[in-house]
């Protein structure tokens, strides 16, 4: 259980850590932007649905499309930032595991 945090004027804040990004992710890259602790990275997905990863020699041709995959969830520390720039509200964030 996380406890809440104090700002620097005082005020308590609780953290709202990224958990998992949707399949309605659209890949824009915002989230990516704005997070200062590379919790999550761009993949692209193929057709048939199967996620390639970097460097796993994939033609280009094969990406159908692009999705932000959170496969660093334990570098976050719940500023929200993702959250607030994401136009499609596809992440879920939770306070604690
Ligand atoms: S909540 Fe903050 S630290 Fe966590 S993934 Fe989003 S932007 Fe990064
Ligand atoms: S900001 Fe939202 S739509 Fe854009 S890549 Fe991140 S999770 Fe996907």
């Amino acid at each position: 259980m996380v406890d809440s945090f104090v700002s620097r004027d005082g005020s308590r804040w609780l953290p709202e850590y990224l958990s998992q990004i949707d399949a309605s992710c659209i890949g824009c890259g915002r989230c990516f932007k704005v997070c200062s602790r590379d919790v999550m990275h761009i993949r692209g997905i193929t057709d048939s649905g199967e996620i390639l990863r970097d460097g796993d020699g994939a033609d280009d041709d094969e990406v159908e499309r692009l999705l932000m995959i959170v496969d660093h969830p334990g570098r976050c520390i719940g500023c929200g930032a993702c959250a607030r720039v994401c136009p499609k509200n596809c992440q879920t964030h939770i306070t604690s595991d």
